[in-house]
């Protein structure tokens, strides 16, 4: 009896963890292959929008002729539905980051489907239209249920191939971001642009997003948005 019950528990969690898991590992090879293959450098923004950095990011994505995508954590825009828009007029990608930050492999699957929707309905309401934006996970894991759901509402499900590090400002190195993107021929590079309560690492970030562009420009690689990169 206790042999089915652990047999039971082990085949649960392979199946609730592991094979989202397996997804995205596979998800990110397929990612770092196309990216190389077309040049392009998709600078994608996690956890805001933010008061001061997401104005900033705009401000220079305009001044150099790119697009990027933005995850949005529902939690956050509240107070920012005036960012969010302009983020979508000045013709960038706006995904979904879900709602409340969670680890959908911590939460049940109905808390963690209601965290998509919830993620997506903050950003119809600051929008004021209805949509199924592309998903990023938040720390890169989905539960199967999440999984089955944004498939069969056929939602695309973006990960990253290069990781600024920015969450840790000493990580950020924006020289090593450059010669990674440049060596790979083009990256998904994942950063954050949510309000920090140090604000000095915005001006590291920004710096950062600036050198990464830079280089873009010198290697003669596209800055498109993802969903731009994955129609291709
Ligand atoms: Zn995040």
């Amino acid at each position: 009896m206790t042999t089915f019950i652990i047999a039971g528990i082990f085949i649960s969690v392979f199946f609730y963890i592991a094979v989202p898991w397996v997804h995205g590992r596979w998800a990110r090879i397929l990612l770092k292959r196309r990216a190389g293959k077309y040049n392009v450098l998709a600078l994608t923004f996690d956890d805001g929008p933010g008061s001061r950095l997401t104005p900033a990011i705009l401000d220079i994505l305009a001044e150099n002729n790119g697009k990027a995508t933005f995850f949005l954590l529902g939690k956050n825009i509240a107070g920012r539905e005036e960012i969010v828009r302009q983020i979508a007029e000045q013709g960038h990608e706006i995904g979904s980051h879900g709602y409340d930050h969670l680890h959908y492999w911590k939460v049940s699957p109905f808390r963690a489907i209601k965290d998509i929707k919830r993620g997506w309905a903050a950003i119809d309401a600051a929008l004021g239209n209805r949509g199924r934006y592309v998903f990023r996970p938040p720390y890169g894991k989905l539960n199967i249920f999440c999984l089955l759901y944004l498939w069969i509402h056929r939602v695309r499900i973006v990960y990253w191939t290069l990781d600024s590090g920015d969450t840790w400002q000493m990580k950020c190195d924006s020289r090593k971001i450059a010669v990674l993107t440049k060596e790979a021929g083009g990256a998904v590079l994942l950063a954050h642009d949510f309000d920090r309560s140090d604000s000095s690492v915005d001006d590291v970030i920004i710096d950062s997003i600036r050198a990464t562009l830079a280089i873009a420009h010198e290697s003669r690689l596209r800055t498109l948005t993802v969903s731009q990169l994955l129609e291709r």
